[in-house]
């Protein structure tokens, strides 16, 4: 540490800190242009110009040293930075000094030196503008060429789209190319608007309002849980910027969490109940909540005394908030009395949740995405972050540009693939031989951690014994790839000293799922890479923002909140006594059962809260045909969605901006929800529904506000006994376990021990079995489903903004020689045939799919992929086998 003195206060920092850090733990300010604390110190624009010791120094690019005295006031110093100041706007148009101060750093810097232009005169710029993106526009001639949106691009989004071009006063940036900025490799984070500090780069829809009120709250789309400022005046959002300092983005965002958001105020929100008055067969009709309310409490009543509550199934929103899933479930049990509760993890991670907790002891990711700024080898499989996670992936990029090694374990050639050191692409499927091939070496080459295997593990002994089949040739025969890769991968992960694992859903979404989180897991434990000082672990990247919390709280037909089992009678009488109602005794049925038991007849009604089952779950003929079987369902949306539209009852739920209370992310943080906006017409929260529900059944589920459900989840689950609304909103996030409200937070697992009966982490020995859905001579291709940047999930969402300007329809991509092969060129049309449906979209020949695969998404409805899709699921959690789809393809004549 260095004691200086700013203006006469003496104050300690660290050695590396620079005098504008100095000045700001003085509580002082300087005025500077070029600087961000998220970039590189630049020391290019000379505002930031102060006195220290006997020298007048840029204050963002010169260190402190002990003793050093800092005058940030001084006159001298004060008179050059104006001076410098005055140049860079006699280069501007007079407009440049026109904008609102709330978007212009300029304008404000120029108020506090006093600078109005004109000091100097000289040519000014006239470069045009650009204004070819749906989100931005580039104003050249206010571009002063600090390079602030250049090193956003470069340091913290980590893609390289944007330069400084031309020479002296006609420097100016470009989208990497220098064409239309839209047709340039930018992928729409907002980064460079966020740090420019003119207005030459701003947001194009909200460039003349300025907002009246901000609300920091937590992003809807996927699992990485980016902090937003969302600002607001009274007619909507003006825009929404990532929250500078936030722990888990750092202020920086995607194009969905930044500009995703056009989708509230869109026409097509549901804003009434819908009901059919008619019964099945008539048509949806505008009804009020009294009416709709009746009729659901009606319906679910008579079902529950003809049939028992296990004639109800519920299927509850990894959109929805920590404490409306804690109502829900509270609702299934006490009010509905089953355990019919299940939530979309059912498709995406249980196979996360089963393996981890098997492995480890706890369903959550065991580290927190900070520990990958240590990381020296990061091992990504089955995801691709910088699509489905950008803000993680950005993270990854920046840390293997700062020197980490990289291994991608995944069918296609994505973007990180494209950068790793070792990209083992084998067969979807093959995940198990693989990662039991990587143990092997790791093994058979002494990189494995002997002691910590010894003391902090069991299993090792099957383990070794099972791996004995898994030579690297082995291998390499299941799953297509060359021995020497997975070798080379095995010692780059083997002699690496902290490892990271990242995974997603190319892992989980098999018939072998969980074998697939087990195997992975075993890697990190041989090399004591979990539990251990300075470890980094294993991370799950959970696919929705709430899929994590949706489950923590107890939305799963097997456990309560706090996974705490409900076969366990003592938690149960735990529960049944604070509730005042008994919980039943025996599991209820997960997602894919329920569907089962519909069409037997044993389900009689659903209810489906924030989920378009039809659309995101495979086999959709089976699904619609198991909602047709069931008497009544009940579709609690944003949108009129394909499911909602085969309902009985709709009823307009809010969104994510309008709703108070926490969500979990991938790194079990807890995170505050604050309503940035009204709900439009007559939508109420799902929480408020529930409980009007409820009320129309006779019933009161208590906890009236989502602090009073918090603190009532808190109280029953351990693992969250120290959270609260107010504690939250006091210190900020918190990770789970946290049992007391002295505690804070675990970021980092198993320090003390595995949560395991024996304490230790159980290696497993699990061998590879081949895929539940084969190609053969009839689907000679394997359909892998994955996300697109631009859009999420169903698209219901952000197919309702401009995102669609930037990706307006959905492909298939197919290998060139594929396409070749069958005389497909880009752009025509292609049949695509399953055992169970066929869809038919626009071709898009890539070597980013291998020979023999084919891949798209499920964001548009024009794509209905999960009509193809098959119903084969996890031997262990019944999460579907989406990554694996055997197909035929046939061009359709032009
Ligand atoms: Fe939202 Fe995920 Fe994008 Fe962050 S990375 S802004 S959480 S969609």
């Amino acid at each position: 540490m260095a004691r200086v003195q700013v203006s006469g206060r003496q104050v300690e920092i660290a050695d590396a800190a620079t005098v504008l850090d100095a000045v700001l733990a003085a509580g002082g300010d300087v005025p500077t242009l070029c600087h961000d604390e998220r970039l590189t110190p630049r020391g290019s624009c000379r505002v930031c110009l102060v006195r220290a010791d006997h020298s007048v120094v840029a204050a963002c690019t010169t260190p402190v040293r002990e003793g050093m005295i800092i005058d940030p006031d001084d006159a001298q110093a004060r008179s050059a930075a104006r001076g410098a100041l005055e140049l860079i706007v006699s280069e501007l148009p007079p407009r440049a000094l026109d904008i609102p101060a709330q978007r212009s750093e300029l304008v404000r810097v120029c108020e506090r030196l006093d600078v109005r232009g004109g000091e100097f005169s000289g040519a000014v710029h006239e470069r045009g503008i650009d204004d070819s993106h749906p989100y931005l526009t580039l104003d050249r001639d206010l571009c002063i060429a600090c390079g602030r949106c250049v090193a956003m691009c470069a340091e913290v989004q980590g893609t390289f789209a944007l330069e400084l071009s031309g020479r002296g006063f006609d420097t100016v940036v470009a989208a990497g190319n220098g064409g239309p900025w839209v047709e340039s490799p930018c992928v729409s984070c907002g980064g460079c608007v966020d740090s420019c500090p003119t207005g030459a780069l701003f947001e194009s829809r909200c460039a003349d309002r300025e907002y009246t009120a901000t609300t920091t709250t937590t992003c809807g789309y996927c699992g990485v849980g980016c902090s937003l400022d969302v600002h607001t005046d009274p007619a909507g959002i003006v825009s929404v910027t990532p929250t500078h300092g936030a722990p888990v983005n750092r202020g920086h965002a995607c194009v969905k969490g930044r500009f995703a958001h056009g989708f509230v105020s869109s026409g097509d929100r549901l804003t009434r109940p819908l009901i059919r008055s008619a019964g099945r067969g008539s048509p949806l009709r505008e009804a009020t909540w009294a009416e709709a309310l009746a009729l659901t409490a009606r319906e679910l009543t008579r079902i529950h005394d003809a049939h028992g509550g296990t004639a109800i199934g519920m299927i509850c929103s990894a959109r929805a908030t920590n404490e409306e899933n804690y109502l829900a479930q509270k609702f299934a049990r006490t009010v509905l009395g089953t355990n019919n509760i299940d939530n979309c993890s059912r498709l995406c991670h249980a196979p996360t949740a089963a393996g981890l907790t098997a492995s480890f002891g706890y369903a959550g990711g065991t580290n927190s995405l900070d520990d990958i700024d240590r990381a020296d080898c990061i091992l990504v499989a089955g995801a691709n972050p910088t699509e489905a996670h950008p803000v993680v992936g950005s993270r990854i990029v920046h840390r293997v540009t700062a020197g980490a090694t990289l291994i991608v374990i995944d069918p296609r050639r994505t973007e990180l693939a494209e950068m790793a050191d070792v990209h083992l692409r084998g067969t979807p499927g093959s995940n198990v031989a693989v990662f039991n091939g990587l143990a092997r070496v790791v093994l058979d080459e002494g990189y494995s951690d002997r002691a910590y295997l010894q003391t902090r593990t069991s299993g090792l002994t099957e383990l070794l014994e099972l791996l004995r089949d898994y030579t690297p040739d082995r291998v390499a025969a299941i799953a297509g790839i060359p021995a020497e890769s997975l070798t080379e991968a095995a010692r780059l992960f083997g002699r690496a000293e902290r490892p990271v694992i990242m995974y997603g859903l190319g892992i989980t979404e098999h018939a072998h799922g969980t074998d697939g989180v087990r195997t992975l897991a075993n890697l990190a434990l041989l090399r004591g890479a979990v539990g251990t000082p300075g470890c980094c672990g294993v991370l799950p990247l959970r696919g929705q923002n709430n899929v994590q919390g949706a489950s923590d709280m107890g939305a799963l037909p097997d456990v309560l909140p706090g996974y705490q089992k409900v076969t366990d009678h003592a938690v149960r009488q735990q529960f049944s006594d604070a509730w005042g109602a008994e919980v039943p005794p025996r599991p209820g049925l997960r997602i894919p059962a329920m569907f089962g038991a519909a069409l037997d007849g044993d389900l009689r009604a659903l209810y489906v809260i924030g989920e378009d089952i039809v659309t995101s779950d495979p086999d959709a003929n089976h699904v619609r045909a198991a909602l047709a079987a069931c008497d009544f369902v009940v579709s609690q949306d944003v949108f009129l969605s394909r499911t909602a539209e085969l309902a009985d009852v709709v009823l307009p739920a809010a969104a994510f901006l309008e709703k108070d209370g926490t969500f979990v992310n991938f790194e079990r943080r807890f995170q505050r929800v604050r309503p940035a906006l009204a709900p439009p017409g007559e939508v109420r929260t799902d929480f408020a529904i529930l409980h009007a529900l409820a009320a129309a059944m006779g019933a009161d589920l208590g906890c009236p506000t989502p602090a009073e459900a918090m603190a009532e989840c808190a109280y029953l689950a351990p693992a969250f006994g120290g959270i609260s609304h107010r504690r939250l909103d006091a210190t900020g996030p918190l990770q789970w376990p946290c049992p007391s409200s002295h505690h804070p937070g675990t970021p980092v697992l198993y320090l003390d021990g595995f949560a395991t009966p024996d304490g230790r982490a159980q290696l497993a020995a699990r061998p590879y079995l081949p895929p539940g859905e084969r190609p053969d001579t009839e689907y000679p291709f394997v359909l892998v489903t994955g996300r697109r940047l631009m859009h999420y999930n169903t698209g219901s969402m952000t197919r309702r903004t401009a995102n669609t300007d930037l990706l307006s329809a959905e492909t298939l991509d197919l290998a060139p020689s594929d396409a070749a092969a069958l005389g497909i060129a880009a752009g025509d049309r292609v049949e695509i045939r399953s055992r169970r449906g066929r869809m038919t979209l626009a071709a898009r020949p890539t070597d980013e799919v291998a020979p023999g695969q084919v891949f798209t998404a499920f964001h548009f409805p024009q794509a209905p992929t999960n009509e193809l899709t098959s119903s084969r699921t996890d031997e262990v959690t019944d999460c579907p086998e989406y990554k694996v789809t055997a197909v035929a393809l046939r061009p359709v004549p032009r």
